[in-house]
């Protein structure tokens, strides 16, 4: 029982005090058997011995645990935090020190292994944007030299170029913005601007916008039945409207030829609304889903086509849903298709 006991230092004290004073207490009155002669003696040795055995181990133990504590806690302490350090912190156990110690260490690890985290994150992010700046860089280079070198005065083919040329350049134009936008998110520095609006509507527009995209792969844009019925939902349009762009043009892009885009609108409380956007395309292999919405990331397939664009857009949709306090979720299979999903705050009266 003694042994679990965290006794603090007054406590050894004593204990240790009447460990020493009661036997030679009981010594001197073997000696000479004169009751209040051996209870002085008692009396003075236990004062004694328990201001000494204080003082020792407030000297040279307890200094050394607030030299450990100075090193663990890196702020400086004020005047009042000194004070309590003082006489607050010698009252812990070596228990309790013990445990203070193995906490810090835990939290230092984990420091260090975000740290470790990040600095694998800065790696690949410079070695994905050097990737994605080269390819059209190159391109406009190649695309440059040859005009220079004698294909501007060629009419078969110097407009040709110039046109691969631009494309080229929007292509980084595109790149630039998607990092300046997700730099945006991620220092949480954009404000929501939040109004009710129809989800609907919201999403019929983005359908116009990307209709000659749809209509170069004769793919069917559409509204699920029985999802027609106005929706109102609580959130920042512009931003969702740039959700619905990258989650429409995916679906169109990684769509098949003759296809259909479908979305659908769903309540699933009083409180949240379900959309979801799915294509009948390429579909994402299972391995792959759970890195989706990384930055940069993209599938082999999509590599290997050439249709993909920046690997931001997604990772842009993750981090405008997570802004609302909400959340975004796939389902895919191989051949048969894709569904993203995100829940949106219904309206707010
Ligand atoms: P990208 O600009 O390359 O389309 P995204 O972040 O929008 O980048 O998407 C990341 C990757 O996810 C894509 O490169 C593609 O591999 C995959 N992907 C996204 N949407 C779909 C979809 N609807 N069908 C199949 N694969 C998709």
């Amino acid at each position: 029982m003694l042994s679990q006991k965290n006794f603090s230092p007054q406590q050894l004290s004593a204990l240790t005090a009447v460990a020493l004073s009661v036997p030679i207490a009981l010594g001197i009155f073997v000696f000479k058997p004169v009751w209040w002669i051996a209870l002085i003696a008692l009396v003075v040795i236990f004062l004694g011995s328990f201001a000494l055995i204080h003082y020792t181990l407030k000297t040279f133990i307890y200094r050394k645990i607030k030299l450990i504590y100075k090193l663990i806690y890196q702020t400086k302490a004020s005047k009042r935090e000194e004070f309590y350090y003082k006489n607050i912190l010698p009252q812990k156990g070596i228990d309790e020190v013990r445990e203070d110690v193995e906490k810090w260490a835990i939290q230092r690890k984990e420091e260090i292994e975000v740290l470790q985290r990040n600095e694998t994150y800065r790696k690949e992010f410079l070695q994905n944007l050097s990737h994605e700046l080269k390819t059209p860089i190159f391109a406009i280079q190649g695309y440059v030299d040859t005009l220079l070198n004698g294909a501007l005065e060629n009419p078969e083919v110097n407009k040709k170029f110039l046109t691969s040329t631009s494309r080229n350049v929007d292509r980084l134009v595109n790149l630039v913005d998607d990092l300046d936008e997700i730099s945006r998110l991620e220092s949480g520095e954009q404000l929501l601007y939040q109004q009710n609006f129809i989800i609907q509507d919201l999403l019929k527009e983005v359908y116009e916008t990307l209709a000659i995209k749809a209509e170069e792969k004769e793919i069917n844009c559409i509204i699920k039945k029985g999802c027609e019925q106005p929706l109102t939902v609580y959130a920042d349009k512009e931003k969702i409207r740039q959700v619905f762009i990258n989650l429409v043009d995916n679906a169109i892009k990684y769509g098949k030829q003759n296809g259909t885009v479908e979305s659908s609108f769903y309540k699933i409380d009083g409180m949240t609304v379900l959309i979801e956007i799915s294509d009948d395309g390429s579909g994402i292999a299972e391995d792959h889903l759970h890195r989706i919405f990384e930055r940069f990331y993209r599938t082999d397939l999509a590599r290997s086509r050439k249709v993909g664009g920046s690997g931001l857009g997604l990772s842009i949709c993750k981090h405008i849903i997570e802004a609302h306090g909400q959340t975004i979720h796939v389902r895919s299979k191989i051949d048969v298709g894709t569904t993203f999903g995100f829940t949106l705050q219904k309206r707010k009266d």
